[in-house]
């Protein structure tokens, strides 16, 4: 897409320090990162968050999450990684090209994503789940 930044990237027009490429998925180093070697993978081809990503690309993204996943702990001596994909602003998503966040994690590191449960009662749980399986489609 034109002026899609992550689109330039994995055609070359903007420099990054790649980590991986294959026909469709292309892996980079994140300019800001959560710690060294916390890497990036996209899809080439455009999609703008995972509801629009075409699932055929679902297996080398997983293949490459593997792949990247493995040789950022090797190199960073990382205990531990994190892979996360935000869809949409409230969600945190900057750049609206889809991608996975590989983040080395480090024993002791003090980073906490998840906080304590929100429900007041294994009904209340259940209730929610309830809610979300009459969704699937
Ligand atoms: P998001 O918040 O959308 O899930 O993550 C976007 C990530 O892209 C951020 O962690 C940010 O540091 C990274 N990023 C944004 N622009 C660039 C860029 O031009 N080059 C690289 N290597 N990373 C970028
Ligand atoms: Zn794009």
């Amino acid at each position: 897409m034109a002026d899609c930044i992550f689109c330039m990237i994995a055609e070359g027009k903007i420099p990054s320090s790649k980590i991986y490429e294959s026909d469709t998925v292309y892996a980079f180093l994140d300019l800001n990162p959560v710690h060294k070697g916390h890497t990036l993978i996209i899809p080439k081809k455009h999609a703008k968050d995972l509801l629009r990503l075409s699932p055929e690309l679902g297996c080398d993204l997983v293949l490459a999450m593997q792949k990247v996943g493995r040789a950022v702990m090797e190199a960073t001596g990382a205990d531990g990684f994190n892979v996360i994909q935000n869809n949409g602003h409230a969600a945190g998503q900057e750049v609206e090209h889809v991608h996975w966040h590989i983040i080395p994690r480090f024993d002791g590191d003090g980073l906490k994503f998840w906080a304590q449960t929100k429900y007041e009662s294994m009904e209340a749980m259940n209730a929610m789940a309830e809610q979300i399986r009459a969704k699937i489609v």
